[in-house]
């Protein structure tokens, strides 16, 4: 009847998720997506439940960043309901709209359908018990943004940077925006990527690459903390491109990971 479509409509979203976290930056390129699959690795690592939403929609590189291209996710029969699975690897529960378009496939949507691709990855998804769900937001400020804290209770946002000022400039716009009052969501802090470069045959030296410490500058700017930065490596990139996320080998990439998901999970 009408009656139970309403009560269903009503439903909180994701009741067995305990804390949903946005990754937001303001320009793209900056490693946001970098940073959510290691950042989702490592809360897995810690022992925590863990899923992942490519929200990027016009550039998902999710399926790249966990070598899970091409699957496709099955849907199946649960409660009267149809649900989509979501692909499982290196124990984070993923979905992405590059699952349901080929590899190829220019991506040109519209705002509206963009968003009801999040909507339906929120509401039609199996996520089952989670102790976080990352959201991996496209970068700067959309409808993405609104239908996100619209349709789910968004518990904070992570912002990634890089220290240049034109990543800088952006990434305060997209601050911002969290603190508008149509949005309001918690800012849990700022991320640093290619915070610096170390190379191999200099260990004990850092070039400041794209400039030095924006990242905290932004962050007491704002008031919000500083949760931890990592240096430019070979391997991140290399990780990346055949997916298999760099927190998953030893070193100091793992190290950096492995600490800001303890700076994200307090
Ligand atoms: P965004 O999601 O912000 O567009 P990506 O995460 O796709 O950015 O990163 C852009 C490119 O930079 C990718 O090729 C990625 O492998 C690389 N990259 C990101 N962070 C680092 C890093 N710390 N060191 C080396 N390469 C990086």
């Amino acid at each position: 009847t009408s009656n139970v479509t309403t009560a269903r409509d009503n439903a909180p979203m994701l009741p067995k998720v305990k804390n949903i976290i946005a990754i937001a930056s303001g320009k793209g390129g900056v490693g946001k997506s970098t940073t959510s699959s290691n950042l989702a690795v490592a809360l897995a690592k810690s022992g925590a439940k863990v899923g992942l939403i490519d929200a990027d929609i016009s550039g998902p590189s999710i399926p790249t960043m966990f070598n899970v291209e091409g699957e496709q996710p099955a849907v199946r029969q649960l409660d009267g309901k149809n649900v989509i699975e979501p692909i499982e690897q290196y124990g984070v529960k993923l979905m992405s709209i590059g699952f349901l378009t080929p590899a190829d496939a220019a991506v040109v949507w519209r705002g509206p359908m963009a968003s009801s691709a999040l909507k339906q990855f929120i509401r039609d998804v199996n996520w089952g018990e989670l102790d976080y769900l990352l959201i991996d937001l496209p970068p700067g400020t959309s409808d993405i943004h609104l239908t996100m804290v619209q349709t789910v209770p968004v518990t904070g946002a992570v912002i990634v940077t890089t220290p240049q000022k034109v990543a800088l400039a952006d990434a305060t716009k997209g601050l911002s925006m969290f603190k508008q009052p149509q949005i309001n969501v918690p800012v849990l802090g700022v991320v640093e990527n290619m915070a610096y470069f170390t190379p191999e045959e200099l260990p004990n030296n850092k070039y400041y690459l794209f400039g030095k410490e924006g990242g905290q500058r932004l962050a007491e700017k704002f008031g919000v903390p500083f949760l931890g930065e990592i240096p430019i490596v070979q391997s991140i990139r290399e990780s990346g491109d055949t997916g298999y996320p760099a927190v998953l080998k030893s070193g100091i990439t793992q190290e950096a990971f492995s600490l800001l998901a303890e700076n994200v999970a307090r």
